[in-house]
């Protein structure tokens, strides 16, 4: 753990007793923290135990400077020589020291390098400890979070690196170099394409986002494995050029919610659509047919006799059967229709955009399907038909009347055929 005290540590090698204890002394007006060494050996060794944020020495030290930047290219170092000459004064700018200061040194001179050097080392230090503080409450989350002008990235959590399986800021632009291309041209709202549109009509990306019901704030990214995951995303201004952005993976609780809407419209038996699916579709396509004018026809199928067929063979054996047809019909169901299980042994077929006369030809074909179909030891059933067509001021409730009142027509007539009632 980094130490963050406002005292900056020093370390003063100086062979010559008299000097360094001189030195030492003085230096204690910036801190109390200062290890002496009378030689580079000694030295390096205090150095490796205490990292001292300076180093002041003479030119016995030289080799030790080497090697401490070596250990740390950022390490702040001070020479004080007597050596007027330009070779060794060579040697310490190629080591990028902070000062060169020649012998006898003027007190008063170094305290000043070093106290300017130790507001600059602290306030770094400062800067390192917010910028810390920063990255843990960034991180604590475990969300993907950035903060961003929505240019360049100044901080980003953890689980944002993990997402999208970059180490640094310099890897994910190599990835990104313009951010957003993280977003995808999915169905959702907060795409790339609508991104791009609002920010042709100057409206920033902030904006965009808010602008956004809350409801619908969701982003389709994908993570390192190319994998599309679903976000929801917050966004929040930090001050006129940076934003906060938190990306919160939803992509479970969204695939939660589509399964338990299938649960919701599929028949559990058969695994076809429920009554409730269809009467959703039914309201829709209504409407649809009213306003445009659009046809629509609507068949209601009973099994025949099938009480009998399951006092014959048994309940099991009767939910196979049911089984079977309703793969069958849904097998062949047009993609633009609807065939669901209303209950028992009735079912339903919404034929959207068919006139009557095309809807029983469609349902003919059905009636023989499934007539056709035999039961492994219980051989088949046959089903009839009631049939009708929206017509002007229709609602669901009168247009299944009319197709339960030709069901009844079918089941008098003889049962296994169609009848329909306009
Ligand atoms: P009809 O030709 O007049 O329609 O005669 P039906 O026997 O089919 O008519 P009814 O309404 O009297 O009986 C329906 C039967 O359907 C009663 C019940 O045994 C059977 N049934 C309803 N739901 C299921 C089910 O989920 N599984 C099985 N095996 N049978 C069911
Ligand atoms: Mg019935
Ligand atoms: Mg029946």
């Amino acid at each position: 753990m980094d130490n963050y005290t406002k005292e900056v540590s020093i370390l003063y090698v100086e062979d010559e007793k008299d000097v360094r204890e001189c030195y030492a002394r003085a230096l204690q007006n910036v801190s109390q923290n200062i290890f002496t060494a009378s030689n580079g050996e000694e030295g390096l060794e205090l150095y490796k135990k205490n990292k001292p944020d300076i180093v002041i020495s003479d030119m016995n030290g030289l080799e030790m400077t080497k090697t401490i930047k070596e250990i740390d290219e950022n390490a702040n170092v001070i020479f004080t020589t007597t050596n007027r000459e330009s070779a060794y004064l060579l040697e310490a700018i190629k080591l990028h020291v902070e000062g060169y200061l020649l012998k006898p040194v003027e007190k008063k001179l170094l305290l000043k390098i070093v106290k300017k050097l130790s507001r600059t080392i602290i306030l770094e230090k400062e800067n390192k400890e917010q910028r810390d503080i920063l990255q843990h409450i960034i991180d604590s989350e475990n969300n993907i979070t950035l903060i961003t002008d929505t240019n360049d990235i100044s901080f980003a959590s953890k689980s944002f690196f993990s997402f999208f399986g970059a180490s640094t800021i310099e890897e994910f632009k190599h990835k990104f170099p313009i951010l957003i291309d993280i977003f995808s041209n999915s169905d959702d709202l907060i795409n790339k394409d609508n991104i791009i549109k609002s920010m042709k009509n100057n409206i920033d990306f902030y904006e965009f986002i808010n602008n956004i019901d809350e409801s619908s704030r969701v982003v389709t990214l994908k993570n390192k494995d190319n994998e599309e995951k679903s976000l929801y995303i917050n966004i929040s201004k930090i001050n006129n050029t940076n934003y906060l952005i938190n990306f919160t993976d939803i992509t479970k609780l969204t695939q939660e919610k589509e399964a338990t809407e299938l649960k919701v419209y599929k028949d559990s038996l058969t695994g076809i659509n429920n009554r409730e699916k269809f009467e959703e579709v039914l309201y829709y396509e209504l409407k649809q047919s009213k306003r445009y004018n659009r046809s629509l026809s609507l068949a209601i199928l009973d099994i025949d006799k099938f009480k009998d067929f399951n006092d014959k063979y048994g309940h099991l054996i009767g939910d196979e059967v049911l089984i079977m047809l309703s793969e069958s019909i849904q097998s062949h169901t047009r993609e633009s229709d609807l065939f669901a299980r209303w209950g028992g042994e009735e079912f339903v077929l919404l034929f959207s955009n068919t006139n009557l006369q095309n809807a029983m030809k469609l349902a003919e074909n059905f009636r023989q399907i499934i007539e056709n179909l035999k039961h492994k030891s219980a051989g088949s059933v046959t089903v009839s038909f009631g049939l009708t067509e929206y017509k002007k001021g229709d609602t669901m409730k009168s247009m299944f009347k009319r197709a339960d009142d030709a069901l009844y027509e079918a089941k008098n007539s003889g049962r296994n055929c169609i009848r329909s009632i306009t």
